[in-house]
């Protein structure tokens, strides 16, 4: 018998919140977020969900206090994910793009807070379109609550500074990707849903699939140990 090699995964999944389709569970309809239930289930997995605090100024997430009860603790992570996600102020679609530095810092304390009235801890941030500019930075980097922020890095390995990790993305769940004997993590990333089609990163029925043959191909050769992103990036892992 040939010794697996012990590998960390990290799955984690954007723009999820309390609407259909885009994370609430319906027992009537199938949706992507059952997809990632399904992975759950097979694998024993763990997601870190990236969750938007109050996504269109819809979907406000303190008055959704029932839904984090769907996703239990041993296999979910919260982590933010911006306020509205889109600029409403200047109809952009990504939230952070043009806000200065006071106003990006009022932005994320107040989702900060959001997830306080909903009793979730969050470490980590990642932010809507990935659009974060250097003074943005700063103000994360200033703040003690955040661990981790996920950004459009490629790779396996975060970057420490700062005192905070700057976690990449190893592939994306619609990607073809195989194993390297240096890999200690794979960050595999994807999105819940996305109605434009405009990416083909979503929690869909072909992409889950292809996930699945993914951890089946590898698994003689590789112990899949999954973890959150807070859970690798909470100590001297890296
Ligand atoms: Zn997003």
């Amino acid at each position: 018998m040939v010794d697996k090699k012990d590998i960390i995964v990290c799955l984690s999944c954007d723009d999820v919140h309390p609407e259909l389709f885009w994370g609430l569970k319906n027992k009537d309809i199938y949706t992507n977020i059952d997809n990632i239930f399904k992975i759950v289930d097979m694998f024993g997995a763990k997601f870190t969900l990236f969750v938007p605090t109050n996504w269109n100024n819809q979907f406000d997430i303190t008055k959704h206090l029932g839904w984090f009860t769907y996703f239990p603790k041993e296999h979910f992570e919260f982590a933010l994910h911006g306020n509205t996600h889109r600029n409403f102020e200047k109809n952009l679609p990504i939230e952070f793009f043009d806000k200065s530095k006071s106003e990006f810092e009022t932005d994320v304390l107040k989702s900060i807070q959001m997830f306080k009235e909903c009793n979730i801890e969050i470490n980590g941030i990642r932010p809507p379109g990935w659009y974060i500019n250097s003074e943005q930075l700063d103000v994360l980097f200033g703040l003690k609550c955040i661990n981790y922020m996920g950004l459009h890095e490629s790779g396996s390995k975060p970057i420490f500074v700062n005192g905070k990790y700057i976690v990449p993305v190893t592939f994306s769940i619609h990607e073809d990707y195989e194993i390297k004997d240096t890999d200690k993590v794979l960050f595999i990333h994807s999105h819940i849903f996305d109605p434009t089609s405009n990416t083909d990163n979503t929690f869909n029925r072909i992409n889950t699939e292809k996930l699945i043959n993914f951890f089946n191909k590898n698994k003689d050769k590789y112990n899949f140990i999954f973890k959150t992103i807070g859970e690798v990036t909470n100590g001297t892992m890296f």
